[in-house]
């Protein structure tokens, strides 16, 4: 199988219009609303104090003349969709770009567009899970208490490491020391939930360096941690730095020993892995990404950012003067849909789920390929991967990862999306 017909498949979308994915909401006709109905909300939020040098998300480097007209197209966007999701919401998640950037007035105004429009109770309850991400440097006590009172329950800080000299590295600019006084501070304000995200495999870095920053985090009142190996995107300056010579990339034994240290190191002080890269307190796991790693629906604003309704996949245009200046009844303009289409829902599907502790129910994606006629490349494929030690179990109700195959996810997501490619 060739590993990049797979994923091109994946990424293969159509242009489509706004009124493609929500006709309902732009026509009047009442949906159709069942188990799928949207319970999950992405929030994005663009701007940035400076761009991190590994980073490829949308993201814009902050003057704050725009937050003021973002802020009211957003709350725009936010009513548009709010019609899609009459059921209440299970989880909110504002990513970015900074979100606590945003002037406390403009998250206090767009909070109160969320419970004016939204059904808030099972969040207001603390049933569900509403988190933001904050930049430790831009965490203030106003902006903890305006989260707060807006029903924000967790945080999730970017530390990524606690030497200052990687932080450098990344040109990731906050000082290690304000992670902490961050936590403290959204603590003291309610929000009591933190999560941390840590970089591995930066270059220069040791065991013994990666060892320091996990104690550093372990010490920190928090339930969640993400770790992620650096990944040089293409377009970076990360990627133009390492090509031009400026430092080499971590041998890829390094980066295995790193994650399985990681591993280890968490697990052994109380925080399980539940996906590839994230690892949690019992009954800390985000509950957002779940929802998203699972496939379930989800609504997404802001500019960039993903959506998934009723099998339909979209992404809001990532340019900020389009997404301030066009809109349709209020939803952004779209830059690319992908409609429903059984068979990419089932490789989308088999990819995120395979990645997570829990695995994939083996039992319902086999039934729906059969329906593809794809399950007997697809048990091949799974047979496959257990003999390579990479999934415990091909005729198990679940396949889920080995501890070896956890290094190798990308690599059985392949095959199993390999094996539903039409011949
Ligand atoms: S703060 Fe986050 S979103 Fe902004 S540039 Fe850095 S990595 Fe990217």
């Amino acid at each position: 199988m060739a590993d990049n017909t797979a994923f091109s498949l994946l990424k293969q979308r159509s242009i489509g219009t706004t009124r493609a994915v929500f006709q309902h909401a732009l026509t009047g006709e009442p949906p159709h609303f069942n188990d799928q109905t949207p319970r999950s909300l992405y929030i994005h939020i663009p701007f940035c104090t400076h761009k991190c040098h590994y980073c490829d998300f949308y993201s814009i480097v902050d003057t704050r003349d725009r937050q003021e007209k973002f802020a009211s197209r957003l709350v725009r966007e936010l009513i548009a969709q709010s019609k899609l999701a009459p059921l209440p919401l299970r989880t909110i998640f504002v990513g970015g770009g900074t979100p606590s950037l945003l002037r406390p007035d403009l998250w206090t105004k767009i909070l109160d567009a969320l419970h004016d429009h939204f059904d808030m109770s099972l969040i207001d309850a603390n049933e569900g899970e509403f988190s933001v991400e904050c930049n430790p440097e831009t965490v203030t006590q106003e902006l903890a208490h305006v989260l707060r009172s807006g029903s924000v329950n967790r945080a999730s800080l970017g530390a990524q490491s606690f030497n200052a000299a990687h932080l450098k590295t990344l040109e990731r600019w906050h000082d290690p020391e304000k992670v902490s006084s961050a936590i403290n501070t959204l603590q003291q304000a309610g929000i009591k939930r933190c999560s941390l995200d840590l970089i591995y495999a930066i270059p220069g870095q040791t065991i013994e360096h990666l060892n320091n920053d996990l104690q550093t985090a372990l010490s920190m009142p928090i339930e969640h941690i993400s770790a992620y190996a650096l990944t040089y995107e293409p377009g970076t300056a990360m990627t133009a730095r390492l090509v031009r010579g400026e430092f080499t990339q971590a041998p890829d034994e390094l980066e295995a020993e790193m994650y399985d240290h990681t591993i280890a190191t968490l697990r052994s002080n109380g925080f399980e892995r539940y996906e590839v890269s994230n690892h949690a307190k019992p009954g800390a796991q985000c509950m957002h990404n779940l929802a998203y790693w699972r496939q379930q629906d989800w609504l997404a604003i802001g500019p960039s950012a993903s959506g998934h309704f009723q099998q339909h996949r979209w992404k809001n245009t990532p340019r900020l003067d389009d997404y301030l200046n066009k809109d349709d009844e209020g939803f952004a303009p779209i830059c690319d849909h992908e409609p429903p289409n059984a068979r990419r829902e089932l490789m989308d599907l088999l990819m995120t789920t395979i990645r997570l502790s829990e695995g994939t129910d083996a039992i319902s994606v086999m039934k729906t390929a059969d329906q593809l006629n794809a399950s007997q490349k697809l048990m091949r494929a799974a047979i496959m991967c257990a003999d390579q030690g990479w999934i415990r179990n091909a005729n198990s109700e679940r396949w889920t990862l080995s501890d070896e195959g956890f290094l190798f996810a990308d690599r059985v997501a392949r095959e199993f999306i390999g094996a539903l490619i039409e011949d």
